[in-house]
């Protein structure tokens, strides 16, 4: 794409007449500096009235009291609707289910359920708890049984790497669907086109529930090389180049991930997209400058 269809996306995206949905994902703080972190960014973007913001739970239900805590906090200190985030590792069924109803308990009416990542690490093959879920597709019928809560699951748009066909990841987030989920929210991606492929396969599948695309401003390419080739996410030679030789220079990282993010998320909204989950890695500047160049703006500003 030239700089000037770029812009000329931008420049779209700005002027549409229909804000677009944002959400926002947080991670649970480990500590009372990051915690610190996490409540200005949060505080800096509730103004934008997302949909809801969500609360990973860490590898192994390690983060299981943090995300509860900050879930919590969420309920009774905001406006905002959470999402807790929920996976099937290293529970069984009673404990998982003691958790949803925990969440009923403190007001939370939506949960991300995911069957998470294996214990042993990201390529490692994948083996259920001998009591738990096996996958998410049982933890949403379980969430659901649990109480009448809105779930959002995740989708893979360049497949899961554990998923050997694209017709079996299909069948799988239709099994979720049907158990009671509602949305799927994307794993993150790079280049708009594989989301576009991924929607057009759904829509041939006959699947209508909405997808949400997963937004990563990527900041350093370095970090980000081990998650990908452990989710199956393609990081494209362009964008590694973009931050070549810019490891000592964060300023300058961070300006190169808002450019282009931002035209990420306004070629996605010339394509008719309409909603947008971000992965805020707990900051908000970013976010925040993105959400502007897409048209999000806050509910005193918008009006
Ligand atoms: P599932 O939908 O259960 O399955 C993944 C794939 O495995 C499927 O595509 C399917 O094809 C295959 N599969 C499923 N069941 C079977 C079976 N019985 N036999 C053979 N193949 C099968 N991880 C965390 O630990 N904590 C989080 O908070 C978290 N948040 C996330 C949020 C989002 C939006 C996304 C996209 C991912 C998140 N993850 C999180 C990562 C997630 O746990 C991993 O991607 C995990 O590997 C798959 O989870 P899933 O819910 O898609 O799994």
């Amino acid at each position: 794409m030239s700089i000037a269809h770029a812009h000329n996306l931008i420049a779209e995206a700005a002027e549409r007449l229909a804000q677009p949905r944002v959400s926002f994902e947080f991670f649970p703080p480990k500590s009372e500096a990051l915690e610190a972190q996490l409540w200005e960014s949060i505080r800096k973007l509730e103004p934008l009235s997302p949909s809801f913001v969500s609360v990973t739970y860490g590898a192994g239900g390690s983060t299981r009291d943090r995300t509860h805590r900050t879930v919590s906090r969420i309920v009774d200190e905001t406006s905002l609707k959470p999402a807790a985030h929920l996976t099937c590792v290293g529970a069984s069924r009673e404990e998982i289910d003691g958790v949803l109803r925990d969440y009923w308990a403190a007001g939370v009416r939506h949960i991300v359920a995911l069957r998470g990542d294996p214990p042993g690490g990201l390529g490692t093959p994948y083996e259920p708890h001998p009591e738990g879920y096996a996958s998410a597709v049982d933890l949403v019928a379980g969430a659901k049984r649990a109480g009448d809560f809105e779930i959002s699951v995740a989708v893979h748009p360049e497949k899961h790497p554990a998923s050997a066909t694209w017709a079996h990841d299909i069948e799988n987030f239709k099994a979720k669907l049907a158990n009671g989920a509602t949305r799927g929210v994307s794993q993150f991606f790079f280049d708009a086109d594989v989301f576009l492929r991924f929607r057009d396969r759904l829509a041939a599948a006959g699947v209508d529930a909405p997808i949400v695309p997963g937004i990563m401003p990527v900041t350093n390419v370095k970090g980000l090389k081990k998650m990908v080739d452990g989710c199956g996410a393609t990081l494209p030679g362009w964008l590694v180049r973009l931050f070549d030789g810019l490891d000592d220079d964060p300023d300058t990282r961070r300006l190169v991930a808002a450019a282009t993010t931002a035209q990420l998320c306004a070629h996605l909204a010339s394509e008719g997209v309409e909603d947008f989950h971000f992965y805020t890695l707990n900051r908000a500047d970013l976010t925040l400058a993105i959400c502007r160049i897409i048209g999000v703006r806050a509910k005193e500003q918008a009006a």
